[in-house]
């Protein structure tokens, strides 16, 4: 017998919690269930009157509560509870039935579990979701693969739920088939550390360089809000920095340890760019600067290493400091993008998946923590040359690269000079002439491999591949 809910969610923590209220209240009929069954039941009561939901008790009563095909959503922790939901689950679904992953998997573990529920018939979804508790409830960014079919069947369910970008377009489409989705959401969180680093930077430099208070940084990250850096991150950093410890009187980003914790998502797009030869240096960058903050005994080791202090500039050289900060933000949050992408069109190609890099853009607008403004020029640009190699060969991003670059080149000499850290802004500028230049000393790189390991070197005037017997005969 078939039950009466479109779709089933599994795992009633924050996340599942929200984003089964969000399918209620978008009209769906919603079997819940969890582990611990004390969840499912406080789920009923405390929310119970926003739609309908079927509480569910044990896997068979979660299961018979779903209408044919079936449709469920796994919202438990990433890794190995993940396969055991997946393996008490599977028995008693049968042909046809979509199982959604909605943590946050790594991809090759999606492509498995893709792999072995194909082979018994069963469609494996594995969605990544952006926007954390708040946007699960409220709209948040999806980004399923899978195969077509199981799009056909759940596509617009998740259309329902999903954010909507300012032109009504739901934030969410198929990715491609097996782990797509789930890459796309990983290489999404490395683009948000590295966000999340250049703003840091920002703050960092005009805290000690241009002399501003917290307050006054806050005020300057809600005046950048309204023009091209209008984002998220820019706007939750405003409200940040405005906040005064209620138990000291003290500006809140003073009293917090400035030792910065992470789950993961950020090193493996690293690890896998590494994989697939991408340089996204900024995102590296932006992981290793966690690193190091964490590492507590280094720097306290380090304390007495000799280095400039930075020097606050008076006022009116201050402003016209902040000004140049914002072009190289801008420029260096160009760059990340940049990266990201490509190492999307890159895990494409190497997964044929065909990935439509403008439906990514289009999807990251609204729900997802880097949503920004800009991201609707990066769909824009994408949808005038789909090919585009690199955002930076799009004729508007190069232009506005090419303007902000003075300042940009000045911004990171200024922190070099007054040895304030810009791992962000430095590695952004550096990949930025990196592609620019004429000749990259590679080829030195290449003398050195062959004096060393007869790795061999290809030459600028002939065909074919060169050794060069050092040492003897030349
Ligand atoms: P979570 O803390 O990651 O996981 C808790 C849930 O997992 C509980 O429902 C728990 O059941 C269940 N669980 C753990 N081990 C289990 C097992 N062996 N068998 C069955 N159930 C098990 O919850 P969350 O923060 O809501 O996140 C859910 C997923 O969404 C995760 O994969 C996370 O990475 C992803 N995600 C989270 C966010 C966020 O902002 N939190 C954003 C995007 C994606 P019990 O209640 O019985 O312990």
């Amino acid at each position: 017998m078939s039950g009466t809910a479109q779709i089933g969610v599994t795992g009633l923590a924050v996340m599942g919690r929200n984003l089964a209220r969000n399918f209620a209240h978008n009209g769906f009929t919603v079997a819940v269930h969890n582990r611990t069954t004390a969840k499912t039941d406080a789920l009923v009561e405390d929310f119970g009157d926003e739609g309908a939901f079927v509480a569910a008790h044990t896997p068979q009563e979660f299961v018979a509560a779903l209408e044919r095909p079936r449709r469920l959503v796994i919202m438990v922790k990433a890794g190995e509870p993940t396969d055991a939901v997946i393996q008490q689950f599977v028995p008693l679904l049968d042909d046809g039935d979509v199982v959604i992953d909605g943590g946050n998997a790594h991809f090759e573990d999606t492509r498995r579990r893709e792999k072995e529920l194909r082979e018994r018939g069963i469609h494996f979804v594995g969605a990544g979701i952006s926007g954390g508790e708040e946007g699960a409830l409220n709209g948040p960014s999806i980004m399923p693969g899978g195969s077509a079919e199981s799009y056909a069947s759940l596509g617009p369910m998740l259309e329902r739920i999903a954010a909507k970008a300012k032109d009504g377009t739901p934030c969410t489409t198929h990715i491609g088939p097996d782990g797509a989705g789930h890459f796309v959401k990983m290489v999404h969180n490395g683009i948000e550390y590295a966000d999340m680093q250049l703003i840091a930077e920002a703050y960092d430099l005009l805290r000690a360089v241009a002399g501003y208070s917290p307050a006054k940084i806050a005020e300057t990250f809600r005046s950048w809000n309204t023009g091209r850096l209008d984002s998220y991150l820019i706007e939750i950093t405003a409200e940040v920095l405005a906040h005064t410890d209620a138990a000291t009187g003290r500006p809140f980003v003073d009293i917090v340890q400035d030792r910065a914790e992470q789950k993961g998502t950020g090193r493996w797009t690293v690890q896998i760019a590494l994989d697939l030869g991408v340089p996204v240096s900024g995102i590296a960058e932006a992981v290793f600067a966690r690193s190091l903050s964490g590492h507590a005994d280094l720097r306290e080791a380090a304390k007495g290493l000799s280095g400039p202090s930075a020097a606050p500039l008076g006022a009116q050289e201050a402003a016209a400091f902040a000004d140049r900060v914002e072009q190289a933000l801008y420029a260096s949050k160009i760059v990340s993008y940049t990266q990201g992408f490509h190492q999307i069109r890159a895990g494409s190609e190497a997964y044929d998946w065909n990935v439509d890099l403008g439906a990514v853009a289009s999807i990251w607008r609204a729900g997802c923590i880097i949503r920004a403004a800009f991201l609707d020029r990066i769909r824009s640009a994408y949808a005038t040359r789909p090919e585009l190699l690199s955002l930076l060969s799009d004729a508007q991003f190069a232009e506005e690269i090419g303007a902000a670059q003075d300042d940009w080149r000045a911004v990171v000499a200024e922190a070099v000079r007054q040895g304030v850290p810009t791992p962000g802004f430095a590695a952004a500028l550096s990949y930025y002439d990196g592609l620019r230049a004429d000749r990259l000393p590679a080829a030195l790189t290449q003398g050195q491999r062959d004096f060393f390991g007869a790795h061999t070197y290809r030459r600028v005037d002939r065909e074919g591949s060169f050794h060069t017997l050092w040492g003897g005969d030349r």
